[in-house]
């Protein structure tokens, strides 16, 4: 995470900043016991479930998840960068953040990325000034107005307009005397075959700066204003531009994506500034690819954890294309996704200019998630008669197989039953065939439903899976270890982490013994070190509680925990009750017996123990 700042500069600038005083900003605390409570910022929040505590120097939500340290707070809140949020804090408590500690390589990159953000907003204001007073920019003036966009619009995402010609951008930059190899590095001129020199890549088109989440411009989507191809042309991949990790319109929307926990999703730059200028601020566009997992988390930074995307699109058959591939990276991301397909013959654009903003919202607001969409897609297509039944399920296999929220999956099949009007189990099977053959070793579905992990390393409970009493024990304890560091030496020497069933919680058990080996260190550092999200936001949650901890207690908690994997003996309990209902005599008498062994020994090992 660090990656700029070394480590003692993170910990000094985290031990000075109060992140109760940070927090205040923006969230009224009020104390309660040792911590702070109040709404939070990050999802819609009706009672105070945000907390703060100042001792650990973290804060958790237990309404949407969201947590962290105070670094994280500053990220999610204003989507900064790490170094941002630090040079952030580094300021207000008088920390310096020495120059010198970056490797030169570090510094290459910074530079390199400055440089390129720079010839980015030179660009863009060539471009803006183009559209603005050249000559050459009337008629794309001409078609943004006829589209209906106002000057505000067309000044507030410095919309532009490469004129016609090979060396319009390249003489501008040339009389800058910005170095060429570093424009044609952003991708703005191309090396032409000879080698001696460089042409503009965008020529006649109308330019749409792309920002990222911060504001800094980091390439340009061109589009044509006649019917000449390529359509849209984009800044190639640079070391700031990736189009899988951008999303036009980010910045401007992320505030208003806070507030309404929605995002609406669109196809092209010219739909985005339609939406945002009827007033529908929460929107961003994708630059001509597939949503992928990092745009969802973005997203997801944006919307929070109960926030709502919803996909806009023209036809059913781009809505079902779309909807079919982002089904999984949105269920990976825990992200309720809803699909918008407007009637026929319309985009965003054309459509609220017909029919106003409100109907569109309404509409939005009516939009089916995306099972839903596709269930209706299959039906409007197969019919309800039995043959049609069968193709409808064929094709709702796939979009049920992609789905990992085991609850969620198993609502849908329910649904996707009642409405054909066929048992459940055939789905069941169906589904279980199908993930079978995609991963034999990562889950399967027991008779129940119930989606079971397979012990394949990265195993644990998928959100909403009942935990069994081992793992809630475990969770206990893991609770205990970041409250209560004191402990962990005793849980070094008997190696509980080892003994825990569950895979994230034994991973978890793992790292805080590591992190404490390691250094003595705060446990806000230690949450911070965690790569892994989920792990961290788990970590997160267990730390925040207040509750006080006495070391005859934990030893108490541990020993308990520690007979329970050596002396089964409630297993064994259930085992007889089991074959004593069914009316086993045989299995009861040997299941006591194999019980008494187990009581008497553990009595023969305290005594010991005592000695
Ligand atoms: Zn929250």
């Amino acid at each position: 995470m660090a990656k700029f700042i070394p480590e003692h500069i993170i910990s000094e600038i985290q031990s000075s900043v109060d992140i109760v005083d940070v927090v205040s900003e923006v969230v009224i605390l009020k104390k309660a016991g040792r911590n702070y409570f109040g709404l939070c910022p990050f999802h819609s929040d009706k009672d105070p479930s945000f907390s703060v505590s100042p001792e650990k120097r973290i804060f958790h939500c237990f309404g949407c998840g969201t947590g962290g340290d105070v670094f994280t707070f500053l990220m999610k809140l204003n989507g900064y960068s790490f170094p941002e949020a630090a040079r952030i804090l580094a300021a207000r408590c008088g920390v310096r953040i020495p120059e010198q500690s970056l490797t030169p390589a570090q510094k290459r990159l910074i530079d390199e990325k400055t440089r390129l953000f720079k010839l980015n907003a030179m660009a863009a204001d060539f471009f803006h000034h183009s559209l603005l007073n050249g000559v050459s920019g009337k008629n794309a003036m001409t078609y943004l107005n006829r589209r209906g966009f106002s000057e505000d619009i067309i000044t507030r995402f410095k919309i532009g307009f490469a004129p016609e010609g090979w060396d319009n951008l390249l003489s501008f930059f040339y009389k800058k005397k910005a170095p060429l190899n570093y424009v044609e590095q952003a991708g703005l001129v191309v090396a032409n075959k000879q080698g001696n020199g460089y042409y503009d890549r965008f020529r006649n088109r109308i330019m749409f700066p792309i920002t990222n989440i911060a504001g800094s411009i980091i390439g340009f989507g061109g589009r044509v204003t006649d019917e000449s191809l390529p359509k849209y042309l984009n800044t190639p991949e640079t070391p700031v531009y990736n189009k899988s990790r951008s999303l036009y319109g980010i910045d401007a929307a992320k505030t208003k994506c806070r507030t309404n926990e929605t995002v609406l999703i669109v196809e092209g730059y010219l739909d985005f500034l339609a939406l945002y200028q009827a007033g529908s601020e929460n929107t961003v566009a994708t630059l001509g690819t597939a949503l992928t997992n990092e745009h969802v988390r973005m997203l997801r930074g944006c919307i929070g954890a109960n926030g709502k995307a919803i996909l806009v699109y023209d036809s059913d058959l781009a809505g079902i294309k779309a909807a079919e591939r982002s089904i999984a990276v949105f269920d990976r991301g825990h992200i309720d996704a809803r699909i918008l397909v407007l009637p026929a013959g319309h985009d965003p654009d054309s459509y609220i200019r017909k029919h106003g903003r409100d109907s569109f919202m309404r509409g939005a607001d009516k939009a089916k998630n995306i099972i839903d969409f596709l269930t209706d897609m299959a039906v409007k297509k197969y019919g309800h008669s039995v043959e049609g039944k069968l193709r409808v399920l064929d094709a709702m296999i796939g979009p049920l197989s992609a789905i990992d929220d085991i609850n969620k999956k198993s609502l849908y099949r329910k649904e996707l039953a009642e409405r054909l009007d066929i048992d459940e189990s055939a789905i069941l099977h169906k589904v279980r065939d199908r993930n079978g053959k995609k991963n034999d070793t990562r889950s399967w579905v027991s008779e129940n439903g119930a989606m079971i992990s397979a012990s394949n390393g990265s195993g644990g409970y998928t959100d909403g899976e009942t935990e069994t009493a081992k793992a809630k024990f475990e969770r206990r304890l893991i609770a205990m270890m970041l409250q209560f560091p004191a402990i962990i030496p005793e849980i070094e020497n008997r190696r509980l982490p080892y003994f825990f069933e569950n895979n994230l919680l034994k991973t978890l058990g793992n790292t805080i013994l590591k992190y404490y080996a390691d250094s003595e260190g705060h446990v806000a550092e230690l949450l911070n070190g965690i790569q892994d999200e989920r792990l961290r936001a788990m970590a997160t949650s267990l730390a925040i509680d207040d509750r006080t901890w006495r070391y005859e207690d934990c030893l108490k908690l541990i020993n308990q925990f520690e007979s329970g994997i050596k002396y089964p003996e409630k297993n064994l309990s259930r085992k007889i009750k089991e074959a004593a209902a069914k009316g086993d005599d045989v299995k009861v008498i040997q299941l006591l017996a194999e019980k008494q062994k187990y009581v008497r020994n553990k009595a023969k090992k305290k005594c010991v123990r005592r000695r």
